[in-house]
């Protein structure tokens, strides 16, 4: 079930110290942390790559918001979500009182080696996702 809006102030929860230390441990291996609000609102870690905070793949449309954001009523802890091909971000939903407001995000990376995105071993994809699940 997803909530229609959320009261999260996403920018003061990204800055709690797990989350701090998390994001350290996530840009050592080139990811950024991001979040996804149920109603919307989001700061995608493929979007943040340059300045703008616009999704270099998605040409205007907001199909990665929706990939994201269809995920957030599956069971489990964290997702692998392919937001374009060959680009992946980890997805932990966030839960208020049972239901879903949200999710933390840690991306950028891919699936191969044919972009610059870096590539995660299935153990590092593991531990960063256990450590947001943890965060969120
Ligand atoms: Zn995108």
């Amino acid at each position: 079930m997803l909530t229609s809006s959320s009261a999260i102030d996403w920018d003061r929860v990204v800055d709690l110290e797990l989350l701090r230390h998390l994001s350290a441990v996530a840009r050592r291996r080139g990811l950024t942390l991001g979040w996804l609000d149920a109603a919307g609102d989001s700061s995608l870690p493929h979007a943040n790559l340059d300045e703008s905070g616009t999704c270099p793949w998605a040409h205007g449309s907001t199909e990665c918001d929706a990939r994201l954001l269809s995920v957030l009523a599956e069971p489990g802890e964290w997702h692998i979500v392919e937001v374009h091909p060959s680009v992946r971000e980890l997805v932990a939903p966030v839960r208020v009182g049972g239901a879903v407001a949200g999710a933390l995000l840690a991306g950028a990376f891919a699936a191969d080696d044919t972009s610059d995105l870096p590539t995660l071993g299935e153990g590092e994809i593991a531990i960063i996702g256990d450590l947001l699940a943890r965060g969120s």
